[in-house]
């Protein structure tokens, strides 16, 4: 069974999310341990059966590929729908998490705090098409390097690049100590070989 490992929590929903009229009928027990490994799964089981049934009563059952369809379902925020649309349907989108506004702010991308207003930022800085899979490795890299209070800058591949090196840590062994994921021994070997 998919587990949704090393996914970001969005994207697992929406492969957890194929069919409204499937997920209506799903049994809450499976539900539940089929989204176990992303957290606060009881609460989401109940935002997933009730998305369900929106879903079979406005759009027949099927995700409709439309922003403003999307943001109006229970549960569903600028945020999510923007994913839905990148990894379900393959149309352009930017995710504005928590992770993309502090990493685009501490670039010197744009100083807007608002997710809607940081999106149409960076919109205007990328071609449409990138903005998928820029949204998804910003993301990671604030997950895994960038971090809010001690971003790893001694152990950070774009360390040459950035505006604002030195915010955290400069000596590779003590960033080295604060890269986090599954990639960790990956992201470490490339930075120290360069
Ligand atoms: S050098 Fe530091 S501040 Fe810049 S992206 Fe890397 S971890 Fe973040």
């Amino acid at each position: 069974m998919h587990r949704c490992a090393g996914e970001p929590d969005d994207a697992c929903a929406v492969r957890a999310l194929p069919h409204g009229r499937r997920l209506r009928g799903r049994d809450r027990a499976e539900l539940e341990e089929y989204i176990r490994p992303t957290g606060f799964y009881r609460n989401k089981a109940t935002s997933l059966l009730g998305l369900g049934a929106a879903l079979v009563e406005r759009h027949d059952g099927e995700v409709p590929n439309k922003l403003d369809q999307l943001v109006k379902l229970p549960g569903v925020g600028r945020k999510t729908a923007n994913v839905v649309l990148g990894e379900a349907f393959g149309l352009p989108g930017i995710t504005v998490d928590t992770h993309f506004g502090r990493l685009v702010r501490r670039w010197g991308w744009t100083a807007e705090e608002d997710p809607v207003k940081v999106e149409f930022a960076v919109g205007d800085l990328f071609p449409r098409k990138d903005w998928t899979m820029l949204s998804q490795r910003v993301i990671w890299h604030g997950r895994r390097i960038c971090h809010a209070r001690k971003p790893a800058c001694g152990a950070c591949p774009l360390a040459r690049d950035c505006p604002a090196f030195g915010e955290g840590p400069t000596d590779f062994d003590e960033a080295a100590a604060l890269v986090k994921g599954d990639e960790r021994e990956h992201l470490l070997a490339l930075v120290s070989s360069s």
